[in-house]
């Protein structure tokens, strides 16, 4: 199964895809994570990316397109993938289907998490990281068992320097103006599902379990 999961910045891409991932078995390549890990590895690809994720601006996407073509012609994405973060311009979109394409592979669903927009600053202003197993938890909404420690290894917890107020406001602005092209991209290819965002972390994942398996 080829899935893409599309949604603004703190709409739960992230959270989703842990439970489509233990569900289904499909390798989670979420292109931030791996612009993350970059940078904190310190290679080519991380120096090349930093200024943009300290800005909250896209890196261009002829960074981008490369490290997705080299990701999904592993040989673990043979029999499917789920996307989390990518594409979110035009170009990645083309670009995506002339890889798909070339290794024969087909998109079966792009599901947007739909959040009113008013949402996504305290989502993210809350959200905090596990650095070692990449587990996401929120303050308030889904909360570890013991404050600041993952549930699944007993890490601290970590905070993205990403997702601050001013930060977390720019990259909803970006995204807010890139996000209705490609929905309405993928729309006309009949594969956009929408599901609502808007509820309870399991509701939102039984609605994607729903559409998918139409
Ligand atoms: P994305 O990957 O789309 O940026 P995340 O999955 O990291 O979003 O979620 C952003 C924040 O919102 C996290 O702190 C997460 O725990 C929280 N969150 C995710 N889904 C929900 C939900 N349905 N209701 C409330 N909070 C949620
Ligand atoms: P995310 O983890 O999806 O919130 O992404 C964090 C940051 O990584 C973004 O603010 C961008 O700087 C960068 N990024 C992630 N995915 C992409 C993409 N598809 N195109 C361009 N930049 C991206
Ligand atoms: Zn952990």
């Amino acid at each position: 199964m080829q899935l893409i999961l599309m949604g603004l910045p703190g709409a739960g891409k992230g959270t989703q895809a842990e439970k489509i991932n233990e569900k289904f078995n499909i390798p989670h390549i979420s292109t931030g994570d791996m612009f993350r890990l970059a940078i904190k590895e310190g290679t080519e690809l991380g120096k090349k990316a930093k200024m943009y994720l300290d800005e909250g601006a896209l890196v261009p996407d002829e960074v981008t397109n490369g490290i997705v073509e080299d990701r999904l012609s592993k040989e673990d994405c043979k029999d499917g993938f789920l996307l989390d973060g990518f594409p979110r311009t035009i170009p990645q979109a083309k670009t995506l289907q002339k890889i798909t394409t070339k290794l024969n592979q087909n998109l079966d669903y792009v599901i947007h998490v739909e959040v009113p927009e008013e949402k996504l600053l305290e989502r993210l202003t809350g959200r905090r990281v596990c650095p070692t197993c990449g587990t996401t938890y929120h303050v308030v909404y889904n909360p570890p068992k013991e404050e600041g420690i993952c549930d699944k290894d007993g890490s601290t917890l970590i905070q993205r320097d990403d997702d601050t107020v001013e930060t977390v406001q720019k990259r909803l602005a970006v995204n807010i103006e890139q996000t209705k092209p490609l929905l309405d991209f993928y729309e006309e290819q009949g594969i956009l599902v929408t599901v609502n965002g808007d509820q309870a972390i399991d509701k939102v994942f039984e609605e994607i379990q729903t559409k998918i398996n139409k």
